[in-house]
C-alpha cells in the first residue's frame, strides 16, 4: 500500500466504488479506496437491487436516470455483469392526489427526455396481471425501472476504477483522519498512515463514526428495513416475460419478480431506527432478526393488492439497516468550513442514485463545481443547527413518508418547532400558520376567525387562498409587516472588503449609504447567489440573500479568502421586520426622528426606531414601497410594539411567505432556488443586467462568452389561463405542439387576479405575441407571454 495518494475514499459499498470509478473517469488516477472488510460489507450486500427514476426533485430524477443508463456502459467497460433486469415498472394511484402527482411527474419527464407514460386500469391489467385493480385509478409506467445484482454491480464499479488506475485495499480499517496544517490529511489505518489531499467519507452505515473522526456531524440515521422473497409462484414462472416492478404507495410496498417467485419490501409505519447511539464496528455480513409484527398491517394490505401473495409461501426474509438523511436525499459535497473533506453519505437508494452521486462528487472534486444544480443533495443544505436529536425524528418521518404523496405546499410536522424568533408567540397568538425553513419557523400566513390553523397539502389551490389574498390586499392598499429573520445575512469588514466583494460578486458594489443587487457567479458562470449588498462604510458591508443557502454561501466565501477581509454569518444575530405598502413610510416615520423624506429607493441608513438602534434598507421584495428594518434579536419585540402601535391607524396587517411569494409575481421578481440557481446563467435569467463588465470577478470569462454569443434559452413570464391549480415548478411549456421549455416557478397573483408562470424557453421561440401552453396536472392551459411587469410599470410605487 502506498503511503501518499491524491484521494482516499473510505468505504467500499456501492457509493464509495462509484465515487472511485468516477474520479478515474474524470482523469484522477492516483486515488485509493480503503475498505475495513470485503467490498459491499455495509448495506450494499443485502439490498433488493431495485432501481427507478421517479423522484419528486427533478435534479435527483435526472441523476437517477444517469445512474440507470450507466450500468450498460459499466458492463461493456469491464466485461462484468451487473445482473441487469430492465423489466419496467408501474407506480399505482388509488386516489386523486396520487394520480395528480403521477401526472405532474409525467409532465416533467417530457422535457427530461424520459419515456414514462400514464396508463389506465386496462393497461395495468395487461402489464402487471397480479394487481387487484379495485379502486386503482391509473399508474405511471417507466420502462427504465428494473433491478440488478448489488454485489456484481459494486464489483463492476471497482474493476472499472482499477482499470482507471485506482487502488483498492480490503481489510484496511480507517481509525483516524487527521487534518495537517497545510490542509492535507493523514489517514491512519490498521495497516499504516496515508498522506492525502482529499478524504471522501463513503462510510455508509458507519458514516457517522467516520465523520466523527474529523469532528464532523453528518445528519443521517440507519433504519431497519425488511423485504420478503416468496416460494415459486405459477402466476409468475408461467409468464413469457419477467413481471414488471409494482410500486404501491397506498400499501407502502414495492414488489418485483425474484427468480420464479416474488420479492416484496415495505416502508411500514411502525418502523424502527437502528443503532441509535452508533453503528457497532463488529457489525458485519449479518442480518437483523425477522420481525413480522411491524409489517403485519403491510402484509395484510399486500395480500389484498396482490392476492397471489397469499398463496405463495415465504422462502426468505431479508432484514437489514440502511441510512437516511432528514429529507431522504443523499449528503454529498465538501463539508463547509473544511478543506479537502468530502461527504458521499446518506444514500438511501444506492442503486438508483449511486452513479449520479459518484459523478457529481467527482466533478466537484476535479472541476470545482458540478454540471448541474445539486442543492437537493448538497451536504450544505443543513446548517450548524442540525443535531442528532433533530435528525432521528426527521429520518423516521421520512421513512414513513417514503411512498406518500409530496405536495408543493406541504409542511412536514416532525421535530418542530426547532428554531423560533422572539416573535414566535406573538405571531402564534395572531393566528400564524407556520412553515419551516432551514430549521426556522416562518409564518406562511395568518388565519383569522374560524379559519383552520393548518394548510391543506394540495397540488391545487389550498385553503390558504383567502388568507393570502387578504394579506396581499393589505400590503397593496395600506401596509403589511413581516419578519426578516429568514434572510441570510453577512457582515463583511476590513480594509479590503470592497476589493473582495468586487472579486466575488459580479455586480456593482455600492457607495456608502447605498444598496445594490448583484448576482454571484461560479467559475463556469452559473448563478450561485443573488445578493443585496449594503455599503455602510468603505470598510463595512452587509449582504442579504436566501436564508436556506447560508452554509452554501459561507462555504463559497471561505473557499475564496482574502487578507484584510472578515466575513461573518449574522443571519441569526440580526433580525427585524419588513414594512411594505403605500403607508410604509408614514408608519416608519411615526417611530423615528430621522427624516425619511429624502431616503431614496436603495438607500441604507442607521436610525433609532422606537427605542431600538436599527439598520434600515429601502427596498422590498414585494415590489412596493418598503423598508427592511434590522435589529438585534434582543430588541425585536420592542421594535415590534413600536411599529405595530404606529401602524394601527394606517391599517397595518401582518403578512406571511405565501403573500410575499404572490406579491413578487406582480413585478416579475425571480427567487433563489427557482429562477436563480446553479442550473442557470446570468444571461439566461436576465441577471446579466446587474453585471459590472469593467471589473474582474469570478465567472467573468464565462459571462463574457455568453455576452458575445447569447445562450439558447431565456427566462420569460407568462400569464396562464389556469383553472384551480397554478404552476409550481418544472411544468412543460408547449409551443407549436411540441415541448420547448419548462417552468421555473409560478403561482397566483392575488393583486392582479392572474395566474403567473416563469419559464425558460428557447430564444428562437421568443416573439411578443407568443401564445404557448403550459401543462398543469395534465391540462394544457393557454399561456400568453408578458413583456413588462403588470404592476407599477413605471416603478413609481417602488421608487416613489
Ligand atoms: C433491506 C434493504 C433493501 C434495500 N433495497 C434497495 C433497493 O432495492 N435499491 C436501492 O437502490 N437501494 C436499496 N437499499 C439501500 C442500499 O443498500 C444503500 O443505498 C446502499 O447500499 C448504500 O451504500 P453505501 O456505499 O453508501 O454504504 P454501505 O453499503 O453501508 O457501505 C459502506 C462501506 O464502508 C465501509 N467502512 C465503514 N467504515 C469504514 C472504515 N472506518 N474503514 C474502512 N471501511 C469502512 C463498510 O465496511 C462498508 O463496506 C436497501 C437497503 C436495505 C437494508
Amino acid at each position: 500500500m502506498k503511503s501518499t495518494t491524491r484521494v482516499v475514499v473510505i468505504g467500499g459499498g456501492v457509493v464509495g466504488c462509484s465515487v472511485l470509478y468516477h474520479l478515474t473517469k474524470l482523469g484522477w488516477s492516483d486515488v485509493m479506496l480503503l475498505e475495513r472488510s470485503e467490498l459491499t460489507s455495509g448495506s450494499t450486500w443485502h439490498a433488493a437491487g431495485g432501481f427507478h427514476t421517479l423522484n419528486g426533485d427533478t435534479n435527483m430524477a435526472a441523476l437517477q436516470g444517469y445512474t440507470i443508463r450507466l450500468y450498460r456502459e459499466l458492463e461493456e467497460l469491464t466485461g462484468m455483469s451487473c445482473g441487469l433486469h430492465h423489466v419496467g415498472g408501474i407506480t399505482l394511484a388509488d386516489n386523486r392526489d396520487r394520480f395528480d402527482m403521477l401526472v405532474a411527474e409525467r409532465a416533467k419527464h417530457r422535457y427530461m427526455g424520459l419515456e414514462t407514460e400514464i396508463v389506465g386500469p386496462e393497461e395495468i391489467a395487461k402489464l402487471a396481471p397480479i394487481v387487484n385493480l379495485d379502486g386503482i385509478i391509473g399508474a405511471l409506467y417507466d420502462p427504465l425501472d428494473g433491478h440488478l445484482d448489488p454485489s456484481g454491480t459494486t464489483h463492476a464499479y471497482a474493476r472499472a476504477a482499477r482499470m482507471g488506475g485506482a487502488e483498492i485495499h480490503l481489510h484496511t480499517k480507517v481509525l483516524e483522519t487527521n487534518p495537517r496544517p497545510d490542509g492535507t490529511w493523514g489517514v491512519v489505518t490498521d495497516k499504516g498512515t496515508i498522506h492525502t489531499e482529499h478524504v471522501v467519507n463513503a462510510g455508509g452505515l458507519w458514516a457517522r463514526e467516520v465523520g466523527a473522526m474529523a469532528g464532523v456531524y453528518l445528519p443521517l440515521h440507519p433504519m431497519e428495513h425488511q423485504y420478503l422473497v416468496t416460494e415459486e409462484t405459477p402466476e409468475i414462472y408461467e409468464r413469457d416475460s419477467e413481471h414488471p416492478h409494482v410500486m404501491d404507495p397506498a400499501g407502502e410496498s414495492y414488489l418485483r419478480q425474484e427468480g420464479r417467485g416474488l420479492c416484496i419490501g415495505f416502508y411500514e409505519q411502525p418502523c424502527r431506527p437502528w443503532a441509535v447511539d452508533g453503528t457497532p464496528w463488529d457489525f458485519g455480513h449479518e442480518l437483523l432478526p425477522d420481525d413480522f409484527d411491524k409489517i403485519e398491517d403491510s402484509i395484510s394490505f399486500a395480500f389484498r393488492q396482490f392476492p397471489v401473495l397469499e398463496r405463495a409461501g415465504i422462502k426468505s426474509v431479508i432484514h437489514g439497516p440502511f441510512t437516511f438523511a432528514p429529507d431522504g436525499n443523499p449528503l454529498v459535497g465538501p463539508i463547509p468550513g473544511m478543506r479537502g473533506y468530502w461527504s458521499a453519505c446518506g444514500v438511501m437508494a444506492g442503486f438508483s442514485q449511486g452513479g449520479g452521486v459518484g459523478l457529481m462528487l467527482a466533478q466537484w472534486m476535479t472541476h470545482g463545481e458540478c454540471e448541474r444544480d445539486v442543492s437537493a443533495l448538497d451536504v450544505a443544505r443543513f446548517g450548524e443547527w442540525i443535531s442528532p436529536g433533530y435528525t432521528l425524528p426527521k429520518v423516521i418521518e421520512n421513512y414513513q413518508k417514503r411512498f406518500s404523496v409530496s405536495y408543493p405546499n406541504e409542511e412536514l410536522p416532525a421535530a418542530r418547532p426547532l428554531r423560533t424568533s422572539p416573535m414566535y408567540d406573538i405571531f402564534d397568538g395572531m393566528g400564524a400558520v407556520w412553515g419551516a425553513q432551514y430549521g426556522l419557523e416562518v409564518a406562511n400566513y395568518f388565519a383569522e376567525g374560524d379559519e383552520p390553523r393548518y394548510e391543506t397539502p394540495s397540488f391545487r389551490r389550498s385553503n390558504a387562498w383567502e388568507a393570502t389574498a387578504r394579506e396581499v390586499r393589505a400590503v397593496r392598499q395600506a401596509c403589511g409587516i413581516n419578519e426578516v429573520h429568514n434572510f441570510g445575512k453577512y457582515r463583511v469588514t476590513g480594509p479590503n472588503a470592497r476589493a473582495w466583494l468586487d472579486h466575488v460578486m459580479a455586480g456593482r458594489i455600492p457607495k456608502p449609504g447605498r444598496l445594490s443587487l448583484t448576482p454571484m457567479l461560479s467559475h463556469a458562470g452559473r448563478i450561485i447567489g443573488d445578493f443585496t449588498v449594503a455599503c455602510l462604510s468603505e470598510t463595512e458591508f452587509r449582504l442579504t440573500a436566501s436564508y436556506g443557502a447560508q452554509a452554501y454561501h459561507m462555504r463559497w466565501f471561505l473557499q475564496h479568502p482574502q487578507d484584510g477581509v472578515t466575513i461573518e454569518n449574522i443571519s441569526d444575530s440580526s433580525t427585524g421586520f419588513q414594512l411594505a405598502g403605500p403607508k410604509a413610510r408614514d408608519i416608519l416615520q411615526a417611530c423615528t426622528r430621522t427624516d425619511l423624506s429624502d431616503m431614496r429607493f436603495l438607500d441604507v441608513r442607521r436610525m433609532t426606531v422606537g427605542m431600538t438602534d436599527c439598520l434600515v434598507q429601502r427596498v422590498s421584495y414585494t415590489g412596493d414601497l418598503g423598508f427592511e428594518i434590522y435589529c438585534d434579536p434582543m430588541n425585536q419585540r420592542q421594535l415590534w410594539h413600536a411599529l405595530w402601535t404606529a401602524g394601527q391607524p394606517h391599517g397595518l396587517k401582518p403578512f406571511g411567505m405565501r403573500a410575499m411569494m404572490s406579491l413578487r409575481l406582480d413585478r416579475f421578481f425571480g427567487s433563489w432556488g427557482r429562477e436563480y440557481g446553479p442550473d442557470y446563467t446570468a444571461a439566461e435569467t436576465g441577471l446579466d443586467r446587474f453585471i459590472r463588465w469593467d471589473k474582474d470577478f469570478i465567472g467573468k470569462a464565462a459571462a463574457e462568452a455568453e455576452r458575445a454569443s447569447p445562450p439558447d434559452r431565456q427566462l420569460v413570464v407568462f400569464e396562464v389561463d389556469a383553472a384551480d391549480a397554478d404552476v409550481t415548478a418544472y411544468e412543460p411549456v408547449w409551443i407549436d405542439g411540441a415541448v420547448r421549455g419548462f417552468c421555473t416557478s409560478g403561482g397566483y397573483s392575488h393583486w392582479l387576479e392572474k395566474s403567473i408562470a416563469y419559464a425558460l424557453i428557447p430564444r428562437s421561440d421568443l416573439r411578443d405575441d407568443l401564445v404557448a401552453e403550459i401543462e398543469i396536472l395534465g391540462r394544457r392551459c393557454t399561456a400568453r407571454l408578458q413583456s413588462a411587469p403588470l404592476f407599477d410599470v413605471e416603478g413609481t410605487r417602488l421608487r416613489g
